[in-house]
């Protein structure tokens, strides 16, 4: 319904289901059977949700690869006045889904356009709300690159981040990832896999990468469903008593790059709390082994 009043349409962006029909809010509802458009990147997929319950519009195709060029078009329908919905296949919009650039040139080209949004689940939160893993200060990380090459680059990136991590997958890429996982974490990381949330078969454990992945090998359904990781954060071992963590080492050498030895050294040992004399130790034991084999 166009609005009359006002000038400008609104863009809703509305989460949807990601299982359980049951879970959509009476507001999204109530917005969709209202609007004059609703956008979604399967209109299969969302033609079946308005159908369960009894809502008859016409859907229209915007996915990643066509937002381009559809988007001009949509502006100017909520420039005439018109209200635009879009949804996710399942979930939040946006969230690994399509509606960035709408969003965007609303937020800064056309800023009179007013965006509400009609909030509804998320895998990704779901999920860490029921990890057991700490909550208040977590990384969203979606699905990491495909390409081994990348995958591998983008853990070690995330090798050291202290909050909690979370990732989706899928089935067929489920076991390559945790064996990358488990390369570069460290096989003793404990990590949730999620998987089916709010469907028939949810389920939810929890255990470190290498159990993780024997458990997953015992039954290939294990694997099958949509997924998400949630992985502990990397914690220090600062203070061990002759050990360094790779944090701290990864800092000094930075430093030391920079710096004399003995500035580096100072800057580090104040940063983490630890005693310089092990920050020499570990200097002195480096330079050894590279004068001994001439490899760094
Ligand atoms: N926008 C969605 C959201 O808000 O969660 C995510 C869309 S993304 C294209 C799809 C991925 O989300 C799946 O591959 C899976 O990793 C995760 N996902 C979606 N629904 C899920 C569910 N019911 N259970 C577990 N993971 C799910």
């Amino acid at each position: 319904m166009k609005n009359n009043n006002l000038k400008l349409g609104y863009l809703y962006i509305i989460a949807t289901p990601i299982g359980n029909f049951n879970d959509i809010s009476k507001r999204a509802l109530i917005t969709l059977n209202k609007v004059d458009y609703i956008l979604a990147e399967d209109t299969r997929k969302i033609g079946i949700l308005l159908k369960f319950f009894n809502i008859k519009k016409k859907i229209y195709s915007y996915y990643e690869y066509n937002e381009k060029k559809k988007i001009n078009f949509f502006l100017k329908k909520i420039n005439q006045g018109y209200n635009i919905a879009l949804v996710s296949d399942a979930g939040t919009p946006l969230i690994n889904d399509p509606g960035y650039r709408i969003v965007q040139l609303c937020r800064t080209k056309y800023i009179n356009i007013k965006i509400i949004p009609i909030p509804g689940p998320c895998a990704a939160i779901l999920a860490l709300s029921i990890s057991g893993l700490p909550t208040n200060r977590f990384c969203y990380e979606g699905f990491l690159p495909h390409k081994k090459n990348k995958r591998i680059k983008r853990l070690n990136e995330l090798k050291l981040e202290n909050r909690t991590l979370i990732l989706y997958e899928s089935t067929h890429r489920i076991l390559k990832c945790l064996y990358d996982i488990k390369k570069i974490f460290g096989k003793d990381r404990y990590i949730v896999f999620i998987k089916e949330l709010t469907k028939k078969w949810e389920s939810i454990y929890g255990n470190n990468i290498s159990n993780l992945i024997k458990w997953l090998k015992l039954d290939v359904n294990r694997l099958k469903g949509e997924i998400v990781l949630v992985i502990k954060g990397y914690k220090e071992s600062i203070n061990s008593k002759d050990q360094l963590s790779p944090k701290v080492i990864q800092t000094f050498l930075k430093l030391k790059k920079e710096l004399s030895i003995k500035k580096a050294i100072k800057i580090t040992s104040d940063i983490f709390s630890i005693k310089k004399n092990l920050l020499y130790k570990f200097y002195i034991k480096k330079n050894t082994n590279y004068n001994n084999n001439k490899v760094e």
